[in-house]
């Protein structure tokens, strides 16, 4: 297998040549959003320079330039988890696209859109099952889905060694299950979760399967197809990628049967005053301008994964996570959430390079600011996850998540900090 040159990856990263009061830096915060390399910036810069227009209308030269560029974007970005273009439907993050499933199904329910969304209309008794270890923008969604609609929503606990209890899904997935919704990767677990075990459950439930592939589509080689989830999410800016932009992947009979969340201009076929007939996916799901510059910015993103090669990007990122899950244990007063040596026990499980940490007596807070003040960017708080963090007893914790562009050296520069902190705030015994 190829394997990585972090030098020339690091070059290609502007911001990473930043110094922090005086230090260098050591980014550490891919999860909530990773650097951009030189050529999203560059693919986004150029096309408001030399080929913005409106695209899908007007017969002019630019016009029609810029929407091959936009719709040879979603190609790229379609490809890179192995789907079909109009399998692809942009959106401006996960959240929102989240929200439009939720909303969709919403509207299905209400008897909305063709005769085929009966399909996703929920019933009385039917029910709604996440995991206990959602990003909120995969768990509230579902709550208001669920309040709208008078579903109930259930849960898949989580184990004390941070893996989801697949156990459990058995039971709670049942035949009154509609939607099941899960994290490829928990944003603050770094657990690779079986999705094939889920994808059988929820199918011989006949529930539809809803993919949070957030912290997976920067790290690993993605097949969605192939995981035979019937929708996913990821989010463009976490994956090297410009904000604002982000992509829902659909079955084609899935997306087919699916009414539309948000209605308007782009997304129509012939219009009255009185009502409208709508296209098919992935424009149904498009209403109004997109985020354009910003795909095509996403577009460079997954071509630079696919230059760098995401089997590399994975084998690169996963030693990483090894020697900072090896050195974090190693450090008294450090407790990992999810660590794979508590509880029962799933065995080995896949990670990726990312973990959740408390300092035993120093506040979470405390411990990011003495981080930074060395030059090592971390996340603190619930990281959206606040009913995770309470099944571990715990309101706040330290997040440290590499990329492709983090070294073995940063990790060591990371360990060294983390090791000092206890004795820095006078509790070390
Ligand atoms: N799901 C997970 C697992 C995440 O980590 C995030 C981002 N923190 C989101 C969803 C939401 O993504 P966005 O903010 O880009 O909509």
């Amino acid at each position: 297998t190829s394997t990585l040159d972090a030098a020339a990856v690091r070059a290609d990263f502007p911001l990473l040549d930043e110094t922090i009061h005086g230090q260098r830096l050591v980014y550490l915060d891919s999860a909530a959003t990773s650097q951009k390399p030189r050529a999203v910036i560059d693919a986004e810069v150029d096309f408001l320079t030399r080929a913005n227009a409106a695209v899908h209308r007007g017969a002019h030269t630019l016009a029609a330039e810029a929407t091959e560029l936009f719709e040879d974007a979603r190609a790229a970005v379609a490809g890179f988890v192995g789907a079909q273009p109009e399998q692809l439907v942009w959106t401006s993050g996960a959240t929102a696209g989240i929200n439009l499933v939720a909303y969709a199904i919403g509207n299905a329910t209400a008897g909305r859109g063709a005769p085929a969304s009966a399909r996703f209309a929920l019933a009385p008794g039917d029910e709604l099952v996440i995991t206990e270890s959602e990003h909120h923008a995969n768990l509230i969604p579902w709550q208001e889905l669920a309040a709208r609609t008078g579903a109930a929503l259930k849960h898949i606990p989580v184990r004390d060694d941070g893996t989801i209890d697949t156990d459990a899904a058995a039971s709670v997935i049942s035949d009154r299950t509609s939607v099941v919704a899960f994290p490829h990767v928990s944003n603050v677990l770094g657990i690779v979760n079986p999705v094939a075990e889920f994808v059988a459950l929820a199918r011989s439930a006949g529930a539809v399967t809803v993919l949070d592939a957030c912290q997976s589509a920067p790290h690993l080689p993605l097949d969605l197809p192939a995981l035979g989830v019937d929708l996913a999410v990821f989010s463009g800016h976490k994956m090297l990628g410009p904000y604002g932009v982000g992509a829902l992947y659909g079955r084609s009979d899935v997306l087919e049967a699916l009414p539309p969340f948000l209605t308007g201009g782009s997304m129509i076929t012939t219009v009255t005053l009185d009502e409208a007939k709508y296209l098919p996916p992935p424009q149904r799901f498009e209403a109004g301008t997109q985020p354009v510059s910003q795909a095509i910015g996403l577009a460079a993103a997954v071509r630079y994964l696919d230059s760098v090669g995401m089997d590399a990007v994975h084998a690169h990122e996963t030693a990483l996570g090894e020697r900072m899950g090896e050195g974090l244990r190693s450090i008294p007063g450090i407790r990992l959430l999810g660590d794979p040596a508590s509880g029962s026990g799933a065995g080995h499980v896949e990670r990726v390079a990312l973990w959740a940490f408390e300092v035993e007596g120093v506040h979470a807070h405390d411990a990011g600011q003495f981080l930074d003040s060395r030059g090592i960017a971390v996340r603190v708080g619930h990281h959206c996850a606040q009913p995770l963090h309470r099944r571990f007893g715990v309101t706040a914790t330290v997040r440290a998540s590499a990329a492709l562009y983090n070294t073995a050296d940063e990790v060591d520069a990371f360990l060294d900090a983390v090791s000092g902190i206890r004795s820095f705030f006078g509790v070390a015994s």
